[in-house]
């Protein structure tokens, strides 16, 4: 049988359910499901799914995450920070948004260093010429000092005593409904399976620093809305040269005035006078460098497109472009001189009542009938 992965589920409390009511549904569900006492099959299954659940919620830092990112784990939460979404508003553009940065690293619980997110917002010109924005954040980087072991110069990196360089420690806790054994990161060395002496004087041991960041994020040329671009080594750095975690990107297209994507393809508008669209000729669309010209067919109808050829947004995969798909809106004069006038009459005459007369009519009127 498989288990939520929802805790809350899990738990059977509400999202805003307090430590308290938490404790209680966890003592209530763990009586029930625990498997000296259940005869249900899978019962050390449900009572496992428990605990997890329960470790995560109990404890107001990963419940925090949990509630942010639908895990507990660090190293999964930059693929799916928060910011992404929604419509933009013009106080959005070139605005750029970071997760992660928040909470105690003290109580991190683990010594790699996590995935960041941030956010770029790129106009539909610059997402098809491919463009480079630059981000400024704060992030965790390696110190300088001790080149992020965290001792001082010359100081000593050792095994930790307590944990014997695991990083993890065993704890047993006995408990009304039994002993339970959990493992959990080493408190003296962080998780780290090292300790220093004496520790750097610049990061006081965690062999990395705060700092302000200026990455250099290149977009490529076509990319599309929500495309998530990763930048090696710019997350936060592991504690004490421990692995360090990347930035990710995401970029956002803004809306264009006019244009609108459909995959490589742009589509547009144009105003064809009636003229124009019974004799067919060339004309000018706002295509995204600037207007191009569009040739129509004599004939064209209201709402038929025509399509220019290469002026879409660059292809990602093979090479040239998509076509710029332009949608034809006829326009009549609202007012005419006399001259057009006398002209259009004639036209008029000249074409009758626009009417098409059916084979049956057409019959009919030979027949005179
Ligand atoms: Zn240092
Ligand atoms: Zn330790």
């Amino acid at each position: 049988m498989a288990h939520s992965t929802d805790y809350y589920e899990t738990l059977g409390v509400s999202r805003e359910a307090s430590a308290e009511e938490i404790k209680k549904a966890f003592r209530r569900r763990a009586r029930e499901t625990h498997p000296d006492t259940s005869d249900h099959e899978d019962a050390e299954e449900r009572f496992k799914a428990l605990n997890e659940a329960y470790e995560v919620l109990a404890d107001p830092q990963k419940r925090e995450t949990y509630d942010r990112f639908g895990t507990a784990d660090p190293r999964q939460t930059g693929f799916s920070g928060g910011s992404a979404g929604g419509g933009f508003g013009m106080g959005d553009l070139f605005s750029v948004f970071f997760d992660g940065m928040s909470g105690n690293f003290a109580r991190q619980a683990s010594p790699e260093g996590r995935d960041m997110s941030g956010q770029v917002v790129v106009t539909l010109l610059e997402a098809a010429d491919g463009t480079e924005k630059e981000i400024r954040y704060n992030r965790l980087a390696e110190c300088g000092t001790c080149d992020g072991t965290g001792a001082e110069p010359g100081g000593q990196v050792t095994m930790c005593p307590r944990c014997h360089g695991t990083g993890q420690v065993r704890t047993a806790r006995r408990t009304i409904m039994g002993t339970f054994e959990s493992v959990g990161p080493c408190e003296r060395c962080e998780g780290t399976g090292q300790v220093v002496d004496p520790p750097c004087p610049t990061c006081q041991g965690d062999g990395r620093v705060r700092v302000t960041e200026t990455v250099e994020v290149k977009v490529p040329p076509g990319v599309m809305d929500g495309v998530q671009l990763r930048v090696p080594g710019k997350g936060e750095a592991g504690l004490r040269g421990a692995s360090g975690g990347d930035l990710i990107v995401q970029v956002r297209v803004a809306p264009h005035e006019t244009l609108h994507r459909d995959g490589d393809d742009l589509h547009g508008q144009a105003r064809v006078l009636f003229t124009v669209a019974a004799l067919g000729g060339e004309i000018t669309v706002d295509g995204l460098h600037g207007p191009v010209a569009a040739k129509v067919p004599a004939g064209v109808a209201n709402g038929d497109t025509v399509s220019v050829k290469g002026e879409g947004m660059p292809r990602l995969r093979g090479s040239g472009s998509g076509d710029l798909i332009v949608h034809i809106n006829i326009i009549v004069p609202k007012k005419l001189t006399k001259d057009q006038r006398r002209l259009m009459e004639e036209l008029s005459a000249s074409l009758g009542d626009g009417h098409e007369h059916s084979a049956f009519e057409r019959i009919r009127d030979w027949l005179g009938v």
